[in-house]
């Protein structure tokens, strides 16, 4: 099976008379090998169902397919995303399910089939909330990798005490373990974007909390991020009523009221949560 190339790409911009559009996140990837290897990375297998997001032309589609032969594909362009199965079929036997959606990921609620691997070259407007969203849906995704912007990837996997740690961080690390997973060339795509791109790959763990809880944590989160700088008593006194009462919490849960929300592991927001629950 062929994968796309710069010929094919422009070839079917053309026919579809697209141009890209940077607020969707429109850079396409012209080299099928660079597909391959983030399959590859991702570890997809024969038994996985993948769900690709943004699957624009079809380039990580078609490498997807070559080893999987079941993919949702959620596409935002109605034009891309009618385009695919077209483009599926004209490379590929009949041994296979494609489904493609036409929606928004951000608006997704739930899928026909369960994936369990997530595949993407990710918009890079919205790439924290997308992954942050699907990780929040869709339980059955044990695995993944994604390629967003080099500074996102950064974040998604800093570790505490650094300055790229923050809100995407901590929230990724309550649904799953996130980590770097290398560099890619900005040449590979067409148009070619004005930022640098990096994969990072994620394996879902066990939530520290059900979803009443996830949400305190994540506004704690929140708060304590809000300004950066603050002390957790003062970023938290919000939150609390008062820096006394926050600072009160703290203490009983056994973290230093002068720390700030970016020495944290999310395991201290779940304990600061916890406290919060008995201290009043
Ligand atoms: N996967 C293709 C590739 O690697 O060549 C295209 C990746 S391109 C960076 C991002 C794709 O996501 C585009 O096809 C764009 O139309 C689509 N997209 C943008 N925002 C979206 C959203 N909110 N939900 C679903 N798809 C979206």
């Amino acid at each position: 099976m062929s994968l796309l190339g710069a010929a094919e790409i422009r070839e079917l911009a053309e026919l579809l008379d697209l141009r890209p559009a940077k607020s969707l996140g429109q850079n396409f990837v012209i080299d099928g090998n660079v597909c391959q290897k983030i399959v590859r990375v991702a570890g997809v297998t024969a038994d996985d169902i993948a769900l690709e997001i943004g699957p624009g032309l079809g380039s990580l589609t078609l490498a997807l397919l070559e080893v999987t032969s079941n993919v949702i594909a959620v596409e935002i362009d109605q034009r891309l995303a009618d385009r695919l199965p077209i483009t599926v079929a004209e490379h590929k036997d009949s041994d296979y399910k494609l489904t493609v959606i036409n929606t928004d990921a951000l608006a997704l609620r739930e899928l026909p089939v369960a994936p369990t691997v997530l595949v993407a070259n990710l918009p890079y407007n919205v790439s924290v909330p997308v992954l942050l969203h699907l990780l929040e849906i869709l339980p059955s995704l044990n695995t993944g990798v994604v390629m967003v912007q080099a500074e996102v990837a950064d974040r998604l996997a800093a570790k505490p005490g650094t300055k790229e740690y923050g809100i995407p961080s901590l929230k990724a690390s309550w649904w799953a373990q996130v980590s770097g997973a290398g560099s890619v060339s900005r040449s590979i795509f067409w148009p070619v974007p004005g930022v640098d791109s990096k994969l990072v790959s994620f394996k879902r763990h066990e939530t520290p909390g059900d979803e009443v809880m996830r949400k305190g944590v994540f506004q704690l989160v929140d708060a304590a991020f809000a300004q950066r700088r603050k002390m957790l008593r003062a970023a938290l006194s919000g939150i609390f009523g008062s820096s006394a009462k926050a600072e009160a919490v703290l203490i009983a849960a056994g973290i230093d009221p002068t720390l700030r929300g970016e020495s944290l592991l999310i395991d201290s927001f779940c304990a600061i949560y916890n406290a919060s629950q008995s201290v009043k």
